[in-house]
């Protein structure tokens, strides 16, 4: 997902949930897995090139980092690491075919709107069809350069990141389930954690 987008999924999702430092402190490292940095080499920051394990794996750490950064009182670091865990979980649905599959089960119908997306629905989590943009070098990299882009489309294959993703609203009527499934889901993964919290963690984190 583009940088704007990620930050209106935080404040829709989260701004009336943290203080204002913690706010900023999450959103930064947030989007800044999307640096240019964090964009090369780094499939598990963002759901690329079917890369579900090592990805799935770097979200465990990331959470386990929030819980025990709390425990030390450490709430810096607890904010960087539950922004950087979000990141992905809100890329999941701009990077993978999860939406197409949601939207498939409505085939011949009207799907309902965009807020009724479920964003965890358990058949498709594990489903067998279930992929992510491949990211295929150099043609991506030109993908990237705006004018370039109707140049570069015809040469990369279906199944890539360009093809597959729904990064901005410029990708179609599915963008829309995108960002209301990461919103979603974002809520979930903040009631997952205060679940496996302390009260005083809790309040530290969400910075009363
Ligand atoms: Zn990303």
């Amino acid at each position: 997902m583009l940088t704007q987008y990620h930050i209106e999924i935080m404040l829709n999702s989260l701004g009336d949930r943290f203080g204002p430092r913690a706010m900023s402190e999450i959103i930064m490292a947030n989007i800044n897995q999307d640096s240019l940095i964090g964009q090369f080499g780094h499939d598990e920051f963002h759901f690329d090139n079917n890369a579900f394990e090592k990805t799935y794996a770097y979200m465990d750490e990331q959470r386990a980092l929030t819980i025990s950064s709390l425990q030390r009182n450490d709430t810096s670091s607890a904010w960087s690491a539950f922004g950087r865990f979000l990141h992905t979980a809100q890329d999941f649905y701009a990077h993978s075919n999860y939406i197409t599959l949601w939207l498939s089960r409505f085939n011949g119908s009207t799907p309902p709107p965009p807020p009724e997306v479920d964003p965890v629905d358990e058949t498709l989590l594990n489903s067998p069809n279930l992929r992510s943009g491949k990211v295929y070098y150099p043609f991506e990299l030109l993908y990237f350069i705006r004018p370039l882009r109707p140049h570069v489309l015809p040469f990369i294959p279906r199944d890539s990141h360009a093809w597959m993703n729904l990064d901005s609203p410029e990708q179609g009527f599915k963008f829309d389930y995108a960002m209301q499934a990461a919103i979603k889901r974002t809520q979930i993964e903040l009631e997952k954690l205060a679940s496996d919290l302390s009260r005083d963690s809790l309040k530290l984190f969400l910075e009363w």
